[in-house]
């Protein structure tokens, strides 16, 4: 399997039922009533539109998208566009809520949606792209708009998705209209900060828990496994910041160096050889070596799944930093939790992206561009308010962070619908 259909298929398989059985919990704990219960159950729009597109050999194929607005309590609904072969409207419905209840743990004011096309992008042409992507929005542009539902990139769709997208729906509504959608190239009405705001924020709330530890940034040693977009910048941004990287890792293989690598020679290696590999003076480990590595602070910013009962013992951080979706499975949180191992959960942890989202349709609204220095100033507010909200509520129910931070963000959408008379 090449690097783009590894990435395709592990994209799909890593998000897939994340969350959704700790739900279940959640709702238990918190006792909701049969009518809350059934309120957040069921999304509260879910459309599926099929529509052609003639493809460069001349002939029409028909294509099928989805976009579920699974909740707008809280404020327009919001979630990402991926195309993928197996994009599915219930598995749609389930990433929209998650992004519901990401919107409400850091409290900013979205409701969660989720869509797609059913198409394998590897095998379409970029103009059979462009096609495929206006026609999905001639389909579903009476249902999105910066007061309904804003999309933003998700799996293998990007920047210059986004850019056909703003084009196509003002080419309907024959007005400029940026806020319709984030993650927009900056030339367009985007913030370049999006390109690195999810490695940024779980950055940011690592130094909010680590001040609790009495830790500082010097003298910290970080593990990181995936060296991608979160990945590589969580090193390049902790680096910069002070703290020793020791290992990271990819797809091919980890490092490890005890004195810290250097992570700029290392990006640089990188961009010559296509991954982290045979990085001079960095001893070779595997993968499963990385998670156990002697550090101060792990960061699984790969895949779903990776800490598990098999090596949650086996640990030695003081703390660990979801940044990837899911990647620590119920038995291993569990263990952690015995262990006092403080986990920030990928719900916070990975949430910097959606929230610089906020800002860029923020200034879109406004007609507006913000610099980058209160783009940052921002984030960091934003997310230390939502650590510290998290952390909070943690303590007054003595819990394990992710459950906090899931009752929080249920508590906020229940909230909402009680205000607007739903409950
Ligand atoms: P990416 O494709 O840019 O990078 C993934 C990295 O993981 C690559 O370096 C890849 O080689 C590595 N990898 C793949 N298989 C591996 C393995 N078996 N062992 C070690 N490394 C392996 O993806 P990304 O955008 O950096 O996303 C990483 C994770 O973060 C995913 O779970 C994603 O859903 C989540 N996430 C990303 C964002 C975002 O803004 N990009 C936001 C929220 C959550």
């Amino acid at each position: 399997m090449d690097r783009n259909h590894e990435r395709l298929h592990r994209d799909e398989r890593d998000l897939r039922s994340v969350g959704m059985a700790e739900l279940q919990a959640i709702y238990a704990d918190l006792g909701l009533t049969r009518a809350e219960l059934d309120l957040l159950s069921v999304p509260r729009r879910s459309f599926t539109v099929s529509f052609p597109v003639k493809m460069s050999s001349g002939k029409t194929r028909m294509f099928t998208g989805h976009r579920v607005q699974y909740s707008d309590a809280r404020g327009p609904a919001k979630g990402g566009i991926r195309f993928h072969p197996e994009m599915e409207e219930e598995h749609a419905a389930e990433l929209a809520f998650l992004m519901a209840l990401k919107c409400a743990v850091v409290n900013i004011p979205f409701g969660g949606a989720k869509g797609g096309v059913v198409v394998d992008p590897l095998q379409l042409t970029r103009d059979e792209l462009e096609l495929v992507t206006r026609g999905y929005i001639r389909a579903i542009a009476d249902h999105i708009g910066p007061f309904k539902d804003i999309p933003a990139p998700d799996v293998y769709t990007d920047e210059r998705t986004m850019a056909w997208i703003l084009d196509e729906y003002e080419r309907i509504k024959r007005e400029h209209v940026p806020a319709v959608v984030t993650g927009k190239p900056p030339d367009l009405g985007g913030i370049t900060a999006r390109r690195y705001s999810t490695a940024l924020g779980g950055a940011q709330v690592l130094e909010e828990a680590m001040k609790e530890r009495g830790m500082e940034a010097r003298g910290t040693r970080v593990a990181i496994q995936g060296f991608g977009n979160v990945g590589e910048n969580v090193a390049r941004i902790l680096h910069h910041w002070g703290f020793t990287i020791v290992a990271v890792s990819d797809v091919n293989g980890a490092i490890l160096d005890p004195r810290g690598l250097d992570i700029p020679a290392l990006r640089q290696h990188k961009g010559r050889t296509g991954g982290v590999a045979g990085f001079p003076g960095a001893s070779s480990i595997t993968n499963e070596q990385l998670l156990t590595a002697e550090c101060d602070v792990l960061i699984p910013a790969a895949l779903s799944y990776q800490l598990d009962e098999n090596n949650a013992g086996a640990v030695q951080a003081k703390i660990v930093l979801e940044l990837a979706n899911a990647p620590t499975t119920a038995g291993g949180d569990e263990i952690l939790f015995k262990r006092d191992i403080p986990v920030i959960p990928d719900i916070l942890a990975n949430a910097g992206g959606v929230v610089v989202s906020y800002f860029e349709w923020s200034q879109n609204l406004d007609g507006d561009a913000w610099p980058e220095e209160k783009v940052l100033r921002k984030l960091k507010h934003t997310m230390i308010h939502a650590f510290n909200d998290v952390r909070g509520h943690c303590r007054e129910i003595r819990c394990r962070m992710r459950t906090a931070a899931y009752q929080l963000a249920v508590k906020r959408i229940l909230n909402a619908e009680r205000l607007r008379g739903n409950l």
